[in-house]
């Protein structure tokens, strides 16, 4: 029965956030799987839970939409994608699943991989804002805004802002204590940015002359790769991040 309703639920929901624009029409079947897993196997505490990732995060991107189209055309924009939906909710799904029989670490570790997507979007989408200019994990170098891997005070305060919501969710609903979601979701934003300040592939677009994340960029030129592993861009970092939310808070919960 929950099942049957987590789908209605989910469906729902997926059919919103598309007609909205939030999610292409793969990625609002990718959300309808993981809202109906999420709901079936977590009920409306999972469900609350991943609304504290979903909805800040919808929003917060729409947060100064105009200048962040002028600044970041380099990582993918517009509607999200299945991949997208997958990379931060996947891990997430899984995790519910395997709470199902596993017990509470796994539930912990199902809110851990929420905090991790939360933590990383709410410092993508406040720190892109930031007036300072970026510097680049790692190296400190200066970076564009919007490129992975670039960290500023706004984006950091905006980051633990994210992982700390969804904390605070998932202990009043009941789904986990506060302090392992909280902190695995910090580590899976700082995986985020390390990754992406060192592993994720950087490219070039020669007709813009500027670096960018994406292949064609978004003005339909061919990249060329600059630094950084091909096969490794924005949606196999945010996939990593998340399954470091998840082990980190799976493994906290067994100290607490
Ligand atoms: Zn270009």
């Amino acid at each position: 029965m929950q099942i049957l309703l987590g789908a209605a639920f989910a469906a729902v929901i997926a059919l919103v956030a598309y007609r909205a624009g939030v999610l292409s029409a793969g990625g609002a079947a990718a959300a309808f799987v993981v809202g109906a897993i999420v709901f079936g196997a977590q009920g409306w505490p999972g469900a609350a839970v991943l609304f504290a990732f979903f909805l800040p995060s919808t929003l917060l991107s729409r947060l100064g939409a105009s200048r962040k189209r002028a600044l970041r055309e380099l990582a993918k924009q517009g509607p999200r994608d299945a991949w997208q939906v997958l990379a931060n909710g996947g891990a997430a799904a899984v995790a519910a699943i395997l709470a199902l029989h596993g017990g509470p670490r796994f539930a912990c570790a199902f809110a851990g991989a929420f905090a991790a997507a939360s933590a990383d979007t709410w410092g993508t989408e406040i720190g892109t804002l930031s007036r300072r200019p970026p510097l680049r994990a790692l190296t400190l170098r200066a970076v564009s805004p919007g490129m992975s891997g670039g960290i500023t005070p706004l984006g950091t305060l905006a980051t633990l802002a994210g992982a700390l919501c969804v904390a605070l969710v998932a202990r009043l609903a009941g789904v986990a204590p506060f302090w392992p979601v909280a902190i695995a979701g910090v580590a899976g934003a700082a995986l985020d940015s390390l990754l992406g300040a060192s592993l994720q592939a950087t490219r070039w677009c020669p007709s813009c002359a500027r670096e960018c994340e994406t292949n064609p960029h978004d003005c339909g030129t061919p990249t060329q790769l600059r630094r950084g592993l091909r096969w490794l861009e924005n949606d196999g970092v945010n996939l990593a991040a998340t399954l470091c939310g998840a082990l980190s808070a799976f493994a906290l919960a067994g100290l607490t």
